[in-house]
This record gives structure tokens, sequence and C-alpha cells, in this order.
């Protein structure tokens, strides 16, 4: 085998070879999920995220990845600066079909485990609101250099570019390998099989959904992919038109179309999604926090072509006693959203009108002025307009009719939700195989006995704020640790 070459990102490469090669776990897919997977394979990483010598008889794992650069999308994930995982993590955070999967996945690699593996190979994190993770040096390609190290270290081989084309199972009745075929005319038999190939999401970075068509291919139900964690499209009707550049900590609801505003500002409201946090006004819709965090669930409804309403609340994040308050003075506002039961609820008419009491007692004073000493002017005065309301009217002569347009204005705004951007903007992509047709611990196929799945190519989708890498941290360690148990089954 000829000596890999190294470029300065430590990517590897080995000339494509013909021939038929063989190991025990090949592992489909060099991004955060498939490093992790190689190394519990080789049992270079403790469920604790310690590093381990792999043992004289481990299992030879090969890592294949199609494109050659690799690591490219931790190289451009949070900005470059890679928010490895988040202080607080567990099933709630994510959009999946099965949650109590979900939860006991999340439990056996943790947090801790992933901030021991980083910190004890040098590479110490740091917590940013409300939570997130990154490394001190604020640098993906250092995160990226301790993974590869640690795969080269634990002897696991890593070829790129080698691109699969095709993963055949054991023949009926055979107790043989799997048979890999790659692009350049290559093969590989492999005991156990490992598809990290990642989602369709920003495909010039090698995820154009492969693993997704094969196991389809191979019989498993795959929930549908849809672009997630990107901006809204907004109709130019909307009320946010004309405020591209405005950024502001909002409250997004998700709710079926024409649900009264009693009704879902009640307590007992179920909301398809919410997200709060700050969003960023674009000429298109929005982006920022909130509009990646609901986008996921948007796409979905929209793809099923069901009656929603996406509804802003401008208020709540913005009142002194929120939960918001402790970031509003902050130079830059947290880049990501608060926890799903941290959300609140838009506030009834009542709450409403008794939380606005003090800002409006100066009853000569103009709606808009007044509600603007709490929200940002342009805001306040789109969403009065919007809604048929002239912001200098002075507040003695609004009636009871208007305040309750004023309610709805700043607490249940419909933004005029027509769309959400394509994979070429999505961070992730929503769908996957299902988790229900994966083992709960080791996330063997239930199909097909030898095939492992982890990462984004599986139907679990977490918010904005780390909790992406750490499903696929987690799910990584799961099916290489699973899919070297299992070798002793023969
Ligand atoms: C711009 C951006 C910023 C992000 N920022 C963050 C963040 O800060 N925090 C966070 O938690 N999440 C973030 N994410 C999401 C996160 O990057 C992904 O959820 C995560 O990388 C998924 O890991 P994965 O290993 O499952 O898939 P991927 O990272 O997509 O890796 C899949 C790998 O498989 C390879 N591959 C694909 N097909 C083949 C094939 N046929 N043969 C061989 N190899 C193949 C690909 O080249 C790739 O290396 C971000 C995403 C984007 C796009």
């Amino acid at each position: 085998m000829p000596a890999p070459a190294h470029d300065d990102l430590g990517a590897r490469s080995v000339p494509p070879q013909g021939g038929v090669r063989r190991c025990d776990v090949l592992v489909v897919g060099a991004g955060a999920a498939g490093l992790l997977a190689a190394l519990a394979a080789r049992g270079a990483v403790g469920p604790d995220g310690a590093a381990r010598t792999p043992a004289a008889d481990a299992p030879s794992v090969v890592l294949l990845n199609n494109e050659a650069r690799l690591g490219l999308k931790l190289l451009v994930s949070g900005g470059g600066r890679c928010n490895v995982t988040h202080a607080r993590v567990d099933e709630h955070d994510y959009q999946t079909g099965a949650p109590h999967v979900l939860r006991g996945l999340l439990r056996a690699f943790p947090v801790a485990s992933v901030r021991a593996f980083f910190e004890r190979r040098g590479c110490p994190l740091y917590e940013e609101p409300p939570g997130k993770l990154f490394p001190v040096s604020d640098d993906a390609r250092q995160v990226l250099g301790v993974l590869l190290a640690a795969v080269e270290r634990a002897g696991a081989l890593l070829l790129a570019p080698a691109e699969v084309v095709d993963l055949a199972p054991p023949l009926a009745g055979e107790d043989g390998p799997w048979r890999v075929a790659l692009a350049d005319g290559g093969a590989w038999r492999a005991r156990r099989v490992v598809v990290a190939t990642g989602g369709l999401s920003l495909p010039k970075t090698g995820s154009r959904g492969f693993g997704l068509e094969v196991l389809a291919r191979l019989g498993h139900t795959i929930e549908p992919p849809l672009p997630a964690l990107t901006p809204l499209l907004l109709s130019d009707e909307g009320p946010l038109r004309g405020l591209a550049g405005v950024t502001s900590p909002f409250v997004l609801t998700l709710a079926p179309r024409g649900a009264p505003p009693e009704q879902v500002a009640g307590a007992r409201f179920r909301p398809l999604a919410r997200a709060a946090g700050s969003l960023l006004v674009t000429h298109k819709g929005a982006s920022g926090p909130a509009a990646l965090d609901v986008s996921g669930p948007c796409a979905r409804a929209l793809a099923r072509r069901e009656e929603v309403a996406l509804l802003a609340d401008v208020w709540s994040l913005h009142q002194p006693d929120g939960p918001w308050a402790s970031y509003l003075d902050l130079p830059r506002p947290p880049g990501a959203c608060l926890a799903a039961d941290e959300a609140p609820r838009p506030p009834t008419r009542e709450a409403f009108l008794a939380a606005a009491a003090p800002l409006l007692e100066d009853r000569a004073r103009g709606l808009g002025n007044a509600l603007a000493e709490r929200l940002p002017r342009s805001l306040v005065q789109a969403l009065l307009r919007a809604s048929g309301l002239d912001p200098a009217r002075p507040i003695r002569q609004v009636d009871a009719r208007g305040w309750g347009r004023v309610h709805v204005a700043l607490t249940q705004a419909d933004l005029r939700l027509v769309g959400v951007d394509g994979y070429q903007k999505a961070e992730v992509t929503a769908g996957g195989v299902v988790l229900q047709e994966l083992e709960r611990t080791t996330l063997e196929s239930r199909r097909h006995p030898g095939l492992f799945c982890c990462g984004e190519v599986v139907d679990v989708t977490g918010r904005l704020g780390g909790f992406n890498f750490q499903w696929a941290w987690a799910s990584g360690f799961a099916a290489g640790a699973g899919a070297a148990a299992t070798l002793a089954r023969g």
C-alpha cells in the first residue's frame, strides 16, 4: 500500500487501486459521524470519550470518503468556528419519529463524553450563550485535526477520494461479507458496513444523498428528505416587507391556519413548532436562529400541503422580566434559540395589555412612539400598518377593537410563509432512514444485519446550537462500537 499523502488540513489520499480488498468494518463517509464510528469500531474511544489503545486483535477498519478534501462540512460549520455540541442536550432538542430511542443513544455518548473527547486531546471548549460549545481556538480546523489525528493513531485506514457507488448485502443464505463497489472500479468486501454519508445539504461538501438512495434500495423506510435549518421565504405581501436588515428577538409559532388568537395564546394549545430567538429580516423572508429553527417543520408542513400559518410574537422576548432579558444588552444576539420548554407562548390579550400598560400611560402619545420604547421602531410601525392601524394615532383614540388588533399584530402577526430555502442554504437535511428500523443501541439495520447507520442519514434533526454534531458523535459512537461488538457473531 503506498504511503498516505498529507495536505495542510490532514487530508490523506491513496491512489485508486483495482481488485478486491477486505476489512472487518467499512465506514462510508468521513464526516463527523463516520470519523467517530471508525474510532469506536477500532476501540480507540470509550463511552466516556477517553482515548484507548486498540487491542492487538481489534477489527480492521477502513473509512472511505468521496471527496479528496476531508471534513468539508466540519470546516464550514459554525461560521468556521464549529459549534461542537451544546451544554444541555436531550431528545426534545430534535425532530424524530422515535424520541425514546434517541434518548437512550444520546445518554450512551453524552455531552460530557464529547467534551472529554476533545479536551483530553488538546482542544478545550468554551460556552457561548445560550449553551453553545466551541473550541477555544475558534477554529474548526483544530476540531478536524483532532479527529484525523485520532483516526490515524487508531490505525484505521482512511482513503480519499473513494466514492462508494453500491452496497450489496451477503447473498441469501450465505454468511459472506458485504460487497462494496467504488466509482473507480475498485471493490471491498467487509463483514460490517457503516453508512455515514450525511444528507443532501450543502452538496459541494460531498453529501449528495447516496446513503438515502442506497438505504431505500435496500428496503428501508426513508422519511422524505427536506432542507432544514434554512432561511424562510415570506410573501412580499407580508408584514415584514421593506424591513430587510432588521434584527430582533422573535417567538415564531407554526399553527394551523385560522386558529383563533385566544386559542393560540391558551395554555392547552400545542403548536406544530415553536422557536424563540433572534431573527434577521432578509430580502426574501427571514433568517437567523428563530427562522432557521422553525424551517424544518415549516418545510414538512408545506410539503404535506397542510394549512398552516407562521405567527410572529415580537413582544414576549423584549420584556424586561422575560426569558430573553439577559441577552437584550449583548453586543451580538445569541446564535441559537431558547429550548422548547423555555420558549414563551404568545400572551393572552389581557396579559399583553397589562404588561404594555406602563408604556401607554401618556394617552396623548402616538401608539407607535409609545410601543417603540420597548420594541424596534421600524418593526412596530410595519406591524401596526400591516394590520390597518396608524402608528401616529393617539393612544386615547384606540378603541377595544383596535387594542385587539394591536395585540394580534405584536404577538401573532401572520408572516405569510410561502416556502423555505433549498439544500444550497440548508445546514441540515430533515428526514432520512427511520430510527424505528434500526437497533436501539447499535443502530444496526433490522432489515439487513451487518449494516449500520449514523449521523444525518438517519431521521434525527437537531435544532441550531451544536445539537446536530452531538447527534453525529453519539450515533457514530453507537454504530461503530455496535459494528465491532457484533463481529463476534460471525
Ligand atoms: C454551513 C453549515 C454549518 C453548520 N454548523 C453546524 C454547527 O456549528 N454545529 C452543529 O451541530 N451542526 C452544524 N451543521 C450541521 C452539521 O455539520 C451536520 O449535521 C453534520 O456534519 C452531519 O455529519 P455527518 O457525518 O452525518 O454527515 P456529513 O458531515 O455530511 O459527512 C458525510 C460524509 O460522507 C461523504 N460521502 C457522501 N457520499 C459518499 C459516498 N458515496 N462515498 C464516500 N463518501 C461519501 C461526504 O463527503 C462527507 O464527508 C452545519 C451544517 C452546515 C451546512
